[in-house]
């Protein structure tokens, strides 16, 4: 499960966040998974709670932002959905999709609570 991985990668980012802003605690971590990323939302949220667990982030509110898959297809010159990596074009069927949005995994926003002393 790679998902354990990200999630570890995750809370590493938010430590030197919460670091750097001399947080007392991380209220809300928001990340957007895109639907190419190979990445399962309720996999990551189940290891994030694991690893955050002890640490700053341990009551943070974990939301998921799931990023629609996109590709440019060469044959229609244009942008069609793509539900998943190496799907046909839906509008012409042939498989020549380039991913152009949907693959990244990323922290959007990471909201703290500052510390008061
Ligand atoms: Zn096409």
């Amino acid at each position: 499960m790679h998902e354990m991985a990200l999630a570890e990668g995750v809370l590493q980012l938010i430590e030197d966040a919460a670091r750097r802003e001399k947080a007392a605690r991380v209220r809300l971590v928001v990340i957007e998974i895109g639907q190419l990323s190979a990445v399962e939302p309720e996999a990551l949220r189940f290891c994030f709670a694991a690893v955050a667990e002890g640490s700053v982030a341990q009551e943070a509110v974990l939301q998921i932002v799931e990023v629609p898959g996109a590709g440019w297809c060469a044959a229609c010159a244009a942008t069609v959905a793509m539900a998943q990596l190496y799907s046909a074009c839906p509008r012409c069927g042939q498989h020549r999709l380039q991913p152009t949005d949907g693959t990244q995994m990323r922290v959007r926003e990471i909201e703290i609570v500052a510390s008061t002393h």
